[in-house]
């Protein structure tokens, strides 16, 4: 069988040009899209991620501004840092930059960010309405999964859907968002994790997989139904001494493996983390749009 590159990057030109129009609607009303972003610390992957959802958003006219503040930062001076930028009409949208070092508590302080302005999704508040099936904001990592699955077509109704893994960024909020009855859902969804006894037992049955776990390559070929289709939304770095950088960039899913069994895979780089930040964009524009 064929196996169906999903790619991330032709999703992403899809979004981004449905919201030029918006952006250029709210421009006209000397409404620029503004994101205020958070790091703590010095996390380099962090600030990886953060200079890029920067670079995408001047891209397309929208602003943003990164906050850098010190590793030993106090939950005290954080919460305050937040309570104004809740209250700063030039942003429209916050983002905390996961992990926190260590002596921060991230649910605590994830709760503080005003729920008008949680363009992640992960405040309880916006938590709480996709379980109720009413999604205000929805996390940017599922948001970009369910916009690539309807990009490509692959029908969602009635199939059965494995996510293995189930953080509140991203497993938990899409196993809820499939499930739903709505357009992108009714699935019968299997939420698996490390106390899943026997995993391969639920991902062989499954139509679509969802693999949101950070172990490298976890899902192989022996693990899947002939005409599976996949979303790999896993980053991991593994050692690799042919590489400059002496390291490469895999998923959770053995891509190589999988291919000519399953129907379809996103690669990694260049599926679910391009959309992540495309999805950045979409929740800020529209959180711009509800605070006008
Ligand atoms: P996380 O918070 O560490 O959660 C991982 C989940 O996987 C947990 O629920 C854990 O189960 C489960 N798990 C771990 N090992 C397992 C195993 N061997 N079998 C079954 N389940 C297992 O991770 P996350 O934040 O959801 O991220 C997951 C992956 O996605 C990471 O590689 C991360 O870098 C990547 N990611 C990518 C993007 C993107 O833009 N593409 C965005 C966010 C995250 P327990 O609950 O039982 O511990």
């Amino acid at each position: 069988m064929d196996t169906l590159i999903l790619k991330g990057k032709v999703v992403s030109v899809k979004v981004k040009d449905e919201l030029l129009s918006k952006i250029t609607d709210l421009k006209s009303k000397d409404i620029t899209p503004s994101l205020s972003a958070i790091i703590v610390g010095d996390n380099p992957a962090s600030k990886l991620y953060v200079s890029s959802k920067a670079k995408a958003f001047s891209k397309l006219g929208c602003y943003s501004e990164v906050f850098s503040l010190p590793k030993d930062t106090s939950k005290e001076v954080l919460i305050n840092f937040i309570s104004e930028l809740n209250e700063n009409k030039k942003f429209h949208g916050i983002l905390l930059q996961l992990p926190l070092p260590k002596h921060l508590n991230e649910k605590e302080i994830l709760k503080t960010i005003s729920p008008k302005k949680d363009v992640d999704g992960l405040h309880p508040e916006n938590q709480g309405y996709i379980m109720q099936g009413d999604p205000q904001f929805i996390p940017c990592t599922p948001f970009g999964c369910l916009k690539i699955l309807d990009y490509y077509d692959i029908d969602i109704e009635g199939k059965d859907v494995v996510v293995v893994g189930r953080s509140n960024l991203v497993g938990k909020p899409i196993a809820s968002l499939l499930s739903q009855n709505f357009s992108y859902g009714n699935a019968t969804v299997t939420l698996c994790h490390t106390r899943t006894k026997n995993l391969e037992s639920y991902t062989q049955k499954a139509d679509i997989i969802i693999a949101a776990v950070g172990v490298p390559n976890l899902i192989k070929k022996n693990m899947i139904k002939e005409g599976v289709h996949i979303v790999d939304v896993g980053i991991n770095r593994i050692d690799d001494t042919t590489k400059e950088k002496g390291y490469r960039v895999v998923g959770d899913v053995d891509f190589d493996d999988v291919l000519g069994k399953a129907a379809s895979v996103t690669p990694v780089p260049g599926g679910v983390g391009v959309m992540t930040v495309t999805m950045l964009l979409s929740n800020t524009v529209q959180a711009a749009i509800n605070q006008n």
